[in-house]
């Protein structure tokens, strides 16, 4: 690249970090005349990895801290995991062998930021936040967030560890794979899932999804995952869809979602799942609400795939709903730091 061009784009990007960044500006929650602010801070996440993700989130939420840098913080933990196989670093590869992350993260200013089929960052959801802080866009993927991630700053590195690659080979041996996903794959995963202890057995495709509430009452959510493993090159779930795997509505509350992403972006679910609670739902009832839609519109399909919600009004109060038995969130707050509580569900035995 030559000088001008690289002078060009550095001030492109300048200008659109003045314009648009957060900047760390303390700004204050939205009045909504629907749902009461939350009294005291309170952060949740997805699945049994959610505990951890949640105690560093509180970390910051406990110092009277910003939920979207709480939020930051505990995402980064399952990334970081190496026994964590759905998740960042060592999450399982795509069918071609490639470790391609999603993640997202929005403020309750609809401030948002991702990035997709994103390599060698082991911090999606960081490099999210920098697309939201310093540029002008939402979404970047593929080579051009990499690109960007290392403008950024951000270190090159293998993700692929030597137990993903085995599992991988494991997989090739009979390498079925269908764009419904799951069936196929799913003994190999859910044999995967119980070494990393996850709940109900679970399988080879998960995500941390997170929502917090600080003293402020400001709200902000992040979501990051591998995705679906084997999934085909350049596959894209919803965890890196504003509206489909995270959606925050400052006046409202917040929604993620995990299990078969496909199914996610269909039905636009955790900006149902908000908007549901714009009308009056509960965050029980508004993530319910949305799991049977799905249930109705592919009633086959629904037998055999998961999809999981997980809501949070602006009140601070927590539902979640799940197509399959086994699903389950972290609450952590004032009171207590690593409650993990079952989901409710359409069918109350595992799949199998
Ligand atoms: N929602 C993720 C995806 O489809 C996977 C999961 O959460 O299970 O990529």
């Amino acid at each position: 690249m030559t000088d001008r061009r690289r002078f060009l784009k550095a001030s492109l990007l300048g200008t659109a970090a003045s314009a648009l960044a957060w900047g760390g500006k303390v700004s204050a929650a939205p009045a909504s005349p629907q749902v009461p602010v939350a009294t005291g801070a309170r952060v949740i996440s997805t699945w049994d990895f959610g505990v951890a993700a949640n105690q560093a989130a509180w970390a910051i939420l406990d110092k009277g801290g910003h939920a979207l840098d709480a939020v930051e913080a505990g995402a980064r933990v399952p990334e970081a995991d190496l026994k964590n196989h759905s998740v960042g670093r060592a999450g399982y590869p795509d069918r071609d062998g490639h470790v391609t992350l999603d993640a997202s993260i929005m403020d309750h200013n609809y401030n948002c930021g991702a990035v997709a089929a994103i390599e060698h960052i082991a911090h999606p959801i960081s490099v999210a936040r920098r697309v939201m802080e310093r540029t002008p866009h939402v979404l970047l993927v593929g080579d051009g967030a990499l690109q960007f991630a290392l403008e950024q700053g951000f270190k090159k590195e293998n993700l692929l560890t030597p137990e993903s690659e085995q599992a991988w080979h494991e997989w090739l041996k009979t390498a079925k794979y269908h764009p419904s996903i799951n069936s196929e794959t799913r003994d190999y995963g859910r044999t995967a899932g119980k070494s990393m202890g996850m709940p109900g057995g679970a399988n080879n495709h998960d995500t941390i999804g997170m929502l917090a509430i600080d003293a402020q009452g400001r709200m902000a959510g992040a979501c990051t995952t591998s995705g679906m493993a084997w999934k085909m090159r350049g596959r894209v779930g919803d965890s890196p869809i504003i509206g489909a795997g995270l959606y925050v509505d400052g006046e409202i509350g917040g929604a993620t979602s995990t299990g078969v992403g496909e199914e996610v972006i269909r039905n636009a679910g955790s900006f149902l799942v908000v908007e549901l609670m714009r009308q009056g739902r509960s965050p029980q009832e508004a993530c319910k609400e949305a799991v049977m839609r799905i249930v109705k519109r592919r009633p086959e399909a629904s037998k055999t795939i998961q999809v999981g919600f997980l809501a949070m009004n602006r009140a601070g109060e927590v539902g979640a709903y799940a197509i399959q038995h086994g699903f389950s969130y972290a609450v952590c707050d004032a009171r207590k730091q690593d409650g993990l509580i079952p989901s409710q569900s359409l069918y109350t035995t595992s799949y199998s």
